[in-house]
């Protein structure tokens, strides 16, 4: 099977995002497929009462249905606010072994911080956030460098700080890691 990645929308995603993540991604990580598959329903048991958020391991754990094939990764995308255990809240997660991770566009959107709406920049967040997810799935880790995608993001200024492409150094891996799943 050619080497993919698979877009899954969990919950409801408005508008063209997935589509406009597609185009992106399919550049940053070509040689790589990119494609939309899908909807899963938001994982009711994920719904914490007390914080009024979505605990990110149950979305991981619902997007393993997608990863049935070593050679894609899978990149679920949903509307509801994140979190996991010791942080306030995430703005996605990957898991290393099974291929999948996730992004809360919730806190993406210029609205979330009382500012006027902006489809340039909510679009360009999502990119790296889903690239920055996408990269713990190739195994690369944080980067120290503050312009690559690769950087934590634990404010949304590091997010707008930060680039959508990898640093020289992450890119070589990353070119790397899709050149062995070519094989
Ligand atoms: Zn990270
Ligand atoms: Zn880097």
């Amino acid at each position: 099977m050619r080497p993919s990645i698979v877009l899954v929308a969990i919950g409801e995603i408005k508008g063209n995002l997935l589509e406009r993540l597609r185009e992106e991604l399919s550049v940053i990580f070509y040689p790589l497929l990119v494609e939309i598959s899908g909807t899963l329903s938001i994982p009711k048991e994920a719904y914490n009462f007390s914080r009024k958020q979505y605990k990110s391991s149950h979305f991981l754990e619902a997007l393993k249905i997608y990863a049935t094939d070593k050679n894609s990764k899978i990149l679920g995308i949903t509307p509801v606010d994140l979190y996991t255990k010791g942080l306030n809240f995430i703005f996605g997660q990957a898991t290393l072994e099974d291929n999948v991770c996730v992004i809360s566009i919730h806190r993406l959107k210029p609205e979330f911080y009382e500012q006027a709406k902006n489809e340039k920049i909510f679009i360009e967040r999502c990119t790296k956030e889903a690239v920055h997810e996408l990269g713990h799935t190739f195994f690369l880790n944080h980067c120290p460098n503050p312009q690559c995608v690769m950087h934590f993001s634990n404010h949304i200024l590091d997010t707008d700080r930060k680039s959508k492409n990898f640093c020289e150094k992450c890119q070589s891996k990353i070119t790397e890691k899709i050149k062995s799943l070519e094989v």
